[in-house]
């Protein structure tokens, strides 16, 4: 693999950086507060993948001295039972961050049910007045992995004015936010997706090339302008030919690694900043509240 370690944008480095820095934060401030910042992270059913993103999200708390109040709730919960777990959490004084682990099963309504967390305490960043408020450039909470890509390009000084970017995947998760975050740092945005004609020719374009799709190596080196920044968002689970399964990005490595200035790899490259950024965004919220 043509893996050479100056080109790579560590994620996985940058999260434990943040993480460590939370950590003497919180140190700092719970004796005086009287207690730490709180996160839970609500779970329904049995969704392997979410286990091990819940567990991930549970152990990083514990790493950095925030209090975790995690429910794992089961799949036959109604609608009514869980908005009445996010009510209680929203009142809960010890509560700082709410997150609701999606997928959720199909009898829920995840839209309704995000917007039932308080704003406030919505350390996904997801609720409507937090994306309006990244609409209009207002200080809030941001969406977690979208957040991550910028904290990462920054880290790296990566300049973004005047740059053009191109986004693929417009998803309310990740693509669409992105989006709005490069054009608040003054690139020059193409947002691209599945109806999008001439894929290759948009993402040529790219000095700033992020897939975020979830198809497994979409992004092949014929696509990227040489010396292109490269975030790879996607994360998915394939087998190989022996019958093993494995993590791929959207982006295929191999190809694209020879073109890029910089590329980020998965695992270890976008994931664990959305963990440091859901942290961040539960300190953030704390802090709000000891400034009233
Ligand atoms: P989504 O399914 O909601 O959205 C996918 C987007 O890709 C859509 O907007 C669609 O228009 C676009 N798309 C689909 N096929 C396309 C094609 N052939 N060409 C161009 N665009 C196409 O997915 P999502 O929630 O935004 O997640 C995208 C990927 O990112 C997934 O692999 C997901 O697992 C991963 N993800 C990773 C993290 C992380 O922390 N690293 C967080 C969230 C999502």
């Amino acid at each position: 693999m043509n893996q050479n370690q100056h080109f790579i944008l560590d994620g996985k480095a940058l999260s434990r950086k943040i993480q460590n820095h939370l950590k003497e934060k919180i140190a700092e401030f719970d004796p005086k507060i009287g207690r730490p910042p709180g996160l839970a992270v609500l779970m329904v059913g049995d969704n392997p993948a979410s286990a091990v993103y819940v567990r991930n999200k549970e152990k990083a708390c514990q790493r950095i001295g925030m209090a975790s109040f995690g429910k794992h709730l089961p799949a036959n919960i109604t609608q009514a039972a869980l908005a009445a777990e996010i009510s209680a959490l929203n009142q809960d004084s010890n509560v700082d961050g709410i997150l609701i682990q999606l997928p959720l099963p199909n009898h829920l309504d995840a839209v309704t049910l995000l917007h039932q967390i308080d704003p406030d305490k919505d350390a996904d960043g997801l609720h409507p007045l937090n994306l309006g408020k990244l609409v209009r450039s207002e200080p809030g909470l941001r969406s977690c992995t979208p957040a991550g890509v910028i904290k990462l390009l920054e880290e790296y000084d990566i300049p973004l004015e005047g740059k053009k970017a191109v986004v693929i995947g417009r998803s309310i998760l990740v693509g669409k936010p992105l989006a709005l975050m490069l054009l608040e740092k003054n690139a020059t945005v193409t947002m691209a997706h599945s109806r999008t004609h001439n894929l290759a020719e948009v993402c040529q374009e790219a000095d700033i090339l992020v897939a975020a799709v979830g198809k497994p190596e979409l992004v092949t080196g014929s696509m990227v302008k040489p010396g292109a920044v490269v975030i790879d968002v996607g994360i998915n689970r394939i087998k190989d030919q022996e019958g093993n399964s494995r993590l791929v990005g959207d982006v295929e490595f191999d190809s694209v690694s020879q073109i890029a200035s910089y590329i980020t790899t998965v695992p270890g490259g976008v994931g664990p900043m959305t963990v440091a950024m859901l942290l961040s965004n539960t300190y953030w919220s704390y802090c709000q509240k000891l400034t009233l």
